[in-house]
């Protein structure tokens, strides 16, 4: 990692891990939101009853995808984290030059440098997903 010294290093390693904090209080705060009274009538109610037991399955969809975005979210800082401990963090996956501080700070979970991460953007965007 001979772009990042040990300072800059310490200070995204913090970053992360207040951002690591910050989500698993979200993810506690809303595994308890779905104890909410709304949401348990819902699935309470005799199915046929309220005539809308698909109502009950949108809405623990919604709520697991937004879990979802959380779990994947810290599965990324723990990766991050994991690279640190490997003497890997700041490196491109893809090419191996190193990922510019900056952009660590902006983005301390990223893993590729910005040429190849707008590669692979301009990628995904030819495979008939225009950003425009
Ligand atoms: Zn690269």
């Amino acid at each position: 990692m001979a772009a990042l010294d040990s300072s800059q290093l310490d200070q995204l390693v913090e970053k992360l891990k207040t951002d690591y904090q910050a989500l698993l209080r979200e993810v506690r705060d809303e595994l308890e939101n779905t104890g909410d009274q709304h949401r348990i009538d819902l699935l309470n109610s005799e199915p046929g009853d309220s005539g809308d037991e698909s109502m009950a399955n949108a809405l623990a969809d919604f709520n697991v995808a937004q879990l979802d975005r959380h779990v994947q979210s810290l599965r990324d800082i723990e990766a991050a984290l994991q690279r640190v401990r490997n003497g890997e963090y700041g490196v491109c996956t893809d090419c191996g030059d190193d990922v510019s501080f900056a952009r660590l700070q902006a983005y301390p979970t990223a893993k590729r440098c910005i040429v190849c991460q707008e590669k692979r953007e301009r990628e995904y965007a030819q495979e008939g997903h225009p950003k425009m």
